[in-house]
């Protein structure tokens, strides 16, 4: 994962900074299990690989570990095998999950964080944060947030209208935007959201803030117009 905050870095988990503990209600609980199980809770930081930067990121959790005792069969010794598994419930500064544009206004940015944040906590909460995201991302480029709607001449416009006029104003993000829309409103209404739609969103809000702020696609089909026009020959 990528550090929040030099985004250059990668987090690594400082293993010697892990602890976990079983409370004592699931260690009478866990003694039912057919095989030695433990679980309870964790925390532990994170660190910046980045020399000039050093980040800690903070994380906690629920963690589960299955222990299976055998016998090498080298050595005839009694070995064993520990699965561990943690669930982290926190992050803090959050991870990034996608990549995001330098020139991202700063309300978008603001959203965007903390649904990185809600991400770890509650996936209906980020779905939701994601569709703020959208509104604010739809100023950044220029769509009115009032305008003609029915028979008034300066009405509210709500997502689906401003969706509307992005497919006019710059068309081909509608699809990802409505389900941008549609996700962030059952995460609103349901309180549940589907996972991999999350992520799905996730991808398609990276993809979009690329393509409309940065205009990744359309900067290099100027230069491959250039290098054609030139015919292939250097820059004078
Ligand atoms: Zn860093």
């Amino acid at each position: 994962m990528t550090c929040p905050t030099c985004r250059k870095g990668m987090l690594r988990a400082d293993r010697d900074s892990f602890k976990r503990e079983e409370p004592h209600y699931l260690r009478i609980q866990n003694m039912d299990e057919p095989f030695d199980y433990e679980s309870g809770r964790f925390k532990g930081f994170l660190r910046c690989d980045n020399q000039l930067c050093r980040e800690i990121v903070v994380v906690a959790g629920n963690y589960y570990a299955e222990y299976h005792d055998e016998i090498d069969r080298d050595t005839d010794e009694p070995i064993t095998h520990e699965m561990l598994s943690y669930k982290p419930l926190m992050m803090s500064p959050a991870p990034e999950i996608i990549q995001y544009p330098k020139k991202l206004n700063k309300d978008s940015k603001d959203h965007l964080l903390r649904s990185f944040a809600l991400f770890w906590i509650d996936h209906a909460a980020c779905a939701n944060r994601l569709r703020i995201v959208t509104e604010y991302l739809l100023d950044q480029v220029g769509i009115p947030r009032d305008g003609p709607k029915g028979r008034s001449a300066n009405a509210r416009l709500d997502l689906f209208d401003r969706i509307e006029l992005l497919k006019v104003a710059k068309p081909g993000h509608e699809v990802a935007f409505n389900a941008l829309r549609v996700v962030g409103n059952v995460g609103s209404h349901d309180g549940v959201v589907d996972f991999e739609d999350l992520l799905t969103c996730y991808e398609a809000i990276e993809d979009a803030m690329s393509e409309l702020i940065e205009e990744r696609k359309a900067k290099l089909a100027q230069r491959l117009q250039d290098i054609n026009a030139r015919k292939g020959k250097p820059k004078a």
